[in-house]
């Protein structure tokens, strides 16, 4: 149980009830049971919070870049020293196993990295009509927010306020109604260490209302969010009738994995296990699709096999050495055995599992699924669980076609020894990164990630996302 927790609304430094009074129930997904309740924020507390970050950008956009910097180092800092708090509370909440945990350090990593560059933030200078002196400048939008899921709260968190705060904005930010509490000890280290109030309030709550009165506010002007395309579709809309406020989306993946005859294939065996069994499969840049060669397929299909066998024992997400947890909540519980219905009914070939296992909690045996039809739903949608589709290729036009056949572009891998040939399917390829010889969730910190298509618009990580915080104003001097 979590009764002993701080569970209130942190807005302008403090904590404190929502205006409602009302809290949600937690559930911990590998019992089903009840762990606890949260405050929750509705819009007035939107309202409040929004108020308490217009009046702290007063004093943080004047603030020395350097010193905003030192800022989030010391929070980092201080975060460093939670690690362990801040892992179990996201194994109990949506179940991804403490044991090895790699998401929680790299978020912290991710906020130094933003606090080591807040002076990088440069203009041009332009000379190109002689009787002018033209020059611009970036500064912050003002008071900004971020929605963010529940698969890596603090993940997310770290790339949303490192790059924002560090550009000198300030910023509400609301946690997902499944996972909130790991965020919460962010807050606390904050009044720990004596962060400026009002840089940045972390509210629980739902998508409605919480989440809508964000993405409408007229006092927001610019908004990041993670989560489905569905919802990613709904909010800019929201923002459209409202403010036309800025936003960047980090949307849903449906990422193929193409492997050539002459690829080391033990390697992309271990890969493609590796990548759709993160966070039980519920990693938006999952590698869900592998083509293999036709000449390859059937030992691609043991090896691939023996690798998803050995990672993926179920275990208690809270001990030591497991490697995988349940999925994170009953409705994605639900969500990814309607897949599997789909499979049995459209007879698919399941290689692997195909089934719930049978323990209490929302635990589903890891599967795979060979050769299912170009067009079945479990080619199509994103399933954000254990499941792998395994498919065979002869031509590489052919794949290259079928790999983009798709709403989503966020991250699409190649295996091969050849470079030129990698690297003509990699132009080719419509994602927002490649993988050549690696896959998901390979990513790198001072370079851009998010999605073509139906998987966002934006960029977070490297320096795109520092100028991504930033308005641009062109200034003109006459000579
Ligand atoms: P979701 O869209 O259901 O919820 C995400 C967040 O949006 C939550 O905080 C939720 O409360 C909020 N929300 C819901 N409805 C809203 C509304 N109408 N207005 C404003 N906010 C609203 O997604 P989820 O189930 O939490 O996460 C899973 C999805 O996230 C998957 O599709 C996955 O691919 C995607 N994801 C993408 C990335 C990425 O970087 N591209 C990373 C992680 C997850």
């Amino acid at each position: 149980m979590v009764s002993d927790f701080e569970t209130r609304l942190f807005i302008d430094g403090e904590f404190r009830l929502p205006h409602s009074g009302k809290q949600f129930d937690l559930f911990n997904p590998a019992t089903s049971k009840q762990i606890g309740s949260v405050y929750e924020a509705g819009v007035e507390d939107v309202d409040d919070a929004v108020e308490s970050a217009s009046q702290a950008f007063e004093t943080w956009s004047e603030t020395p870049a350097s010193e905003r910097g030192q800022w989030l180092h010391r929070l980092a800092d201080k975060l460093s020293e939670n690690v362990e708090e801040m892992s179990r509370l996201e194994a109990l909440t949506m179940g991804r196993p403490m044991h090895n945990d790699f998401t929680i350090p790299w978020a912290i990593e991710i906020l130094r990295y933003f606090a080591n560059r807040a002076s990088d933030i440069q203009g041009e200078t332009s000379l190109s009509d002689p009787s002018l002196f033209g020059m611009t400048v970036r500064q912050p939008f003002g008071v900004t927010a971020a929605i963010i899921p529940w698969n890596t709260p603090i993940l997310m968190l770290s790339m949303k306020i490192g790059p924002a705060l560090a550009a000198g904005n300030t910023m509400v930010l609301k946690t997902s109604e499944k996972s909130p509490l790991s965020c919460l000890v962010v807050a606390r280290c904050m009044k720990e260490i004596g962060f400026p109030r009002g840089v940045l309030s972390i509210l629980s709550g739902f998508g409605r209302p919480c989440g809508e009165a964000l993405a409408k506010h007229m006092d927001i002007r610019k908004l990041a969010f993670t989560g489905s395309t569905a919802t990613g579709k709904a909010i800019k809309k929201a923002a459209a009738e409202s403010n036309l406020k800025n936003v960047t989306l980090e949307l849903g993946g449906k990422s193929p994995l193409i492997i050539f005859e002459d690829a080391d294939l033990a390697k992309a065996a271990v890969d493609a296990a590796n990548s759709i069994m993160v966070v039980s499969g519920q990693s938006c840049m999952a590698s869900s699709r592998v083509y293999v060669e036709d000449s390859r397929a059937l030992d691609f299909i043991e090896l691939v096999k023996k690798e998803i066998t050995k990672i993926g024992v179920s275990g208690d997400p809270l001990a030591k050495g497991t490697l995988r947890g349940p999925q994170a909540d009953h409705l994605q519980y639900e969500r990814i055995l309607s897949f599997l219905d789909v499979a049995r009914q459209e007879k698919l070939n399941v290689v692997l599992g195909g089934d719930k296992e049978n323990k209490a909690g929302y635990y589903i045996q890891p599967t795979v699924i060979f050769e299912a039809p170009d067009n079945s739903r479990l080619i199509k949608e994103e399933i954000f669980g254990p499941v792998l589709c395994v498919s065979t290729f002869t031509d590489e036009a052919d794949v290259l076609r079928r790999a983009n056949d798709t709403e989503y572009g966020l991250y699409a891998s190649v295996y091969t020894r050849d470079i030129v040939r990698a690297l003509r399917v990699a132009k080719k390829l419509q994602a927002g990164s490649v993988g050549i010889n690696v896959t998901s969730p390979t990513t790198s910190l001072d370079l851009p990630f998010g999605g073509w298509k139906e998987s966002g618009e934006g960029r977070e990580l490297g320096k795109h996302a520092l100028d991504s915080w930033t308005e641009l104003k062109t200034i003109l001097i006459g000579l």
